[in-house]
């Protein structure tokens, strides 16, 4: 048969399009991912004992898009959550982003928010121009706390030092001289009530849409006949890699089961000195499941494996737009989310790039009209 549109990926960017265009536009979809499942890296399943994990490390929803966020609720309830995070430092379990009460406890001060203020100021080291991620934070909090909380974190997941990385990377974490200790500040902070996957079900059963999973889209293609053609895989895969491989962290995923129904006070706990993992998650924790046993995974970096994280380095960004400039030329074939676009983009941010791609599909004016329509 032929489809209207062939989609690359059941990620979000992928599903989402399959969404639009079978439901609102009345294309015929097949929506291809080499893995066994739908949802991308934000899958997540119940392991063997019944819990409730992400199979490719915590995903947390978080937005100040009031568009994004009625749109994917047209899918899922929410489940009220605000994440926080621990790092272990020192032989403590400290608030990270670095806020008023990650300070005193750390060096047993007792300042008020005013006096950190005034010790960021006399800590902080000048910086003529931001330009790394270790000046962003040692322009900020000075060396010691740079040191502590971000250097070897870095170091660990990037696989350079934060003094060869964009500064994008560590702006992304704040700094407060209050107590708030929430990881993320964003209006809508919430989980989905029955987990990812349970969305991306209803996302894209719609008898406009073929789903076929276990098929990489490579091997398929010469049999398949479409008008469109939507890539959310790697673009330089896309291309054979003619310029050249685009650099991306990996990770190990450690998943384990333990007999004990508590393991960690929050969700995450992050390891910027100690150990080779980085991070440990508590899936109970921001799933609300309750359950006897508890199931947690320790997050390892490493630079082979599926790609994750698009590397931010000036000479990666222009080997991507020599693959940018390829994709433009291509007819009826359109590149999208964070492998598409070698983006490290949230999740919310690749619902908005694929609403906005829908919207130039189908010639409609804007996202609001996208999402009420
Ligand atoms: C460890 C980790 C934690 C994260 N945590 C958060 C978080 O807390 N909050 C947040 O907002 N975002 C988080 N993200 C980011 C989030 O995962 C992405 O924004 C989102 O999943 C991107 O969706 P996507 O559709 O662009 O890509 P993906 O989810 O990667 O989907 C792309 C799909 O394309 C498929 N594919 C690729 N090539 C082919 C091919 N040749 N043939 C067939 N299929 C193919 C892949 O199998 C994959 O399923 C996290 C990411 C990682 C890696």
């Amino acid at each position: 048969m032929q489809y209207d549109f062939v989609i690359v990926g059941a990620g979000f960017a992928g599903s989402v399009l399959a969404e639009r265009l079978a439901t609102q536009a009345g294309k015929t979809v097949l929506l291809i991912d080499k893995r066994p499942h739908i949802g991308g890296n934000a899958y997540d399943c119940l392991n063997e004992d019944g819990i409730l994990i992400h199979q490719y490390g915590p995903h947390i929803f978080h937005t100040n898009s009031p568009e994004v966020m009625a749109y994917l609720s047209q899918f899922t309830q929410w489940r009220p959550y605000e994440h926080r995070v621990l790092a272990s430092v020192d032989g403590q379990l400290l608030p990270i982003p670095i806020n008023l009460d990650t300070v005193n406890r750390l060096y047993g001060y007792s300042f008020t928010s005013e006096e950190l203020a005034d010790y960021f100021q006399s800590v902080g080291e000048p910086v003529d121009e931001i330009r790394t991620s270790e000046d962003v934070v040692v322009s900020q909090v000075g060396r010691d706390l740079y040191e502590k909380f971000f250097r070897g974190y870095t170091r660990k997941q990037w696989g350079v030092d934060p003094s060869q990385l964009d500064k994008m990377v560590t702006s992304r974490i704040p700094t407060r001289t209050n107590r708030d200790d929430r990881y993320f500040t964003d209006e809508f902070q919430c989980m989905p009530l029955h987990g990812y996957t349970k969305m991306f079900e209803k996302m894209v059963s719609h008898s406009n849409i073929h789903l076929l999973l276990s098929t990489d889209f490579k091997e398929i293609n010469k049999q398949l006949s479409y008008k469109e053609l939507i890539y959310t895989g790697p673009i330089d895969e896309y291309f054979d890699y003619c310029y050249g491989k685009l650099p991306y962290r990996s990770l190990r995923f450690d998943h384990q089961t333990l007999e004990v129904s508590d393991y960690q006070p929050v969700s995450v706990v992050n390891y910027p000195n100690d150990h080779a993992y980085t991070r440990i998650t508590e899936y109970k924790k921001l799933t609300g499941q309750e359950h006897p046993k508890t199931s947690i995974t320790f997050e390892y970096p490493q630079g082979e494996g599926d790609p994750y994280y698009p590397v931010p380095r000036p000479e990666n960004a222009a080997l991507y737009r020599q693959y940018k400039l390829l994709a433009e030329h291509q007819e009826n074939v359109y590149f999208v989310g964070r492998l598409g676009t070698y983006r490290y983009y949230n999740m919310d941010q690749v619902v908005a790039q694929a609403l906005t791609l829908y919207k130039k599909l189908v010639g409609m004016e804007s996202l609001q009209e996208t999402i009420q329509s």
